[in-house]
């Protein structure tokens, strides 16, 4: 499932904004953003397309500059990869704050009978935005990558913006586990049939250490290009190693999996040292690994939080705090006031920062049913 970032929506309001005269906000029909527009782009009842924040939008199209996007070269250009493109953020104009991008649909004529909820997304070939990963080029020459196992849920959720207005009748009905989401870079270890592995977000991480002749001439060309390095890590070293390590995973996995008869996939955040700016202040220069979530793999489901939890004590590892473990959205709310209320509460203290990235809800019935609550201070706070 990739996530829809480029919708077809329609304009609900337009506000507007104390002492602006030509910009104006924009609230949707189909989502909980909101945006800062040029008010003659666009009126109230109108169709639309908006991009979410965490987009990235190429800027070729079919080997040109795409005009329609050039207007964001100034303020939002990055790389991704190889490709060049930019990169929708959190701002604040005017005290206003502006999340994504509300364009007319009629500049998209590739969208044929746009209709309000479309997933656009690869019609106009926007991407995901996902910040680099941690190096890990000390490892490189012994460590493959393969694909991600397809026995393990990837860890994401959608933000609590981006659900649909009428979901909400449903969704406050649950209780919820609130825990602090952690600003790192995503892990997974397994245990599966016999087999440990290791996996960062996207990929499995395979150690080429015992492969013979081929780890030879990596380390061979490893050696010729690094004579430069005073230090030099271990051939087939990454975070995701490091992390399973430190903290004995694959013993403590492996020896609770046999005796239990389980297969199991310990999910959580790597933060410290070198992983995202180490937002998290982790200290020491450390790099810590956080329990989120456990995948049972013979029965395809998440574990519950209360059995997850006890799980990660009893294998002394770290848990991401939890602010709640039964939390129900208060019933008096009017509908609209339910995610800025959510968001209120996600501004707050982290475990070593004083401010943090945000919250993570999981429903206690249902785990389907997740979404994260990313904190505004914090996004205008670093610029994301
Ligand atoms: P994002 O970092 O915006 O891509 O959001 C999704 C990611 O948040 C997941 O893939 C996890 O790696 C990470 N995450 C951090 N803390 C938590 C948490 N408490 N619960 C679930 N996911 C978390
Ligand atoms: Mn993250």
């Amino acid at each position: 499932m990739s996530r829809q970032l480029a919708t077809v929506t329609r304009i609900k309001r337009i506000e507007a904004i104390p002492g602006a005269d030509v910009i104006a906000k924009a609230v949707m029909t189909t989502n909980s953003w909101q945006v800062v527009v040029k008010k003659s782009d666009l009126n109230e009842g109108e169709l639309a397309v908006y991009f979410e924040v965490d987009s990235f939008i190429p800027r070729d199209n079919n080997g040109e500059t795409d005009s329609r996007f050039e207007f964001l070269a100034k303020s939002s250009a990055k790389k991704m990869g190889e490709v060049d493109g930019y990169r929708l953020r959190s701002v604040k104009l005017r005290n206003t704050l502006s999340q994504g991008l509300l364009l007319p649909v009629s500049l998209f004529p590739e969208i044929t009978d746009p209709k309000e909820g479309d997933d656009v997304t690869d019609i106009l070939g926007i991407l995901l935005y996902e910040p680099p990963l941690p190096p890990m080029q000390n490892s490189m020459p012994r460590t493959a990558l393969r694909t991600f196992p397809r026995f393990i849920e990837k860890t994401d959720q959608i933000r609590v913006q981006s659900i649909k207005p009428e979901e909400w009748t449903e969704l406050r009905t649950h209780h919820y586990e609130v825990t602090v989401k952690m600003d790192g870079s995503s892990g997974s270890f397994f245990y599966n049939k016999g087999e440990f592995g290791l996996c960062s977000r996207n990929c499995q991480l395979i150690d080429l250490s015992g492969t013979g002749i081929f780890g030879k001439i990596c380390r061979w060309f490893y050696n010729l290009f690094n004579r430069h390095h005073k230090k030099t890590l271990g051939f087939n070293r990454s975070v995701y190693s490091d992390m399973a390590a430190k903290y004995d995973v694959e013993q403590k996995l492996r020896d609770y999996c046999v005796q239990q008869g389980r297969n199991l996939a310990l999910q959580g955040e790597i933060c410290g040292e070198g992983i995202q700016s180490n937002r998290e202040k982790i200290p020491n220069r450390e790099q810590q690994f956080f329990v989120f979530d456990v995948f049972d793999i013979d029965t395809q489901k998440y574990i519950s939080g209360e059995e997850r939890r006890s799980l990660a004590a009893q294998f002394d590892m770290l848990h991401v705090p939890v602010i709640a473990e039964d939390y129900c959205i208060d019933g008096n709310l009017a509908a609209e006031q339910i995610v800025p209320h959510l968001l209120e509460f996600a501004d707050g203290p982290g475990l070593y920062n004083d401010c943090r990235e945000g919250l993570v809800f999981k429903s206690l019935s249902d785990p389907n049913v997740h979404f994260k609550v990313i904190s505004n201070k914090y996004l205008l706070k670093y610029g994301l």
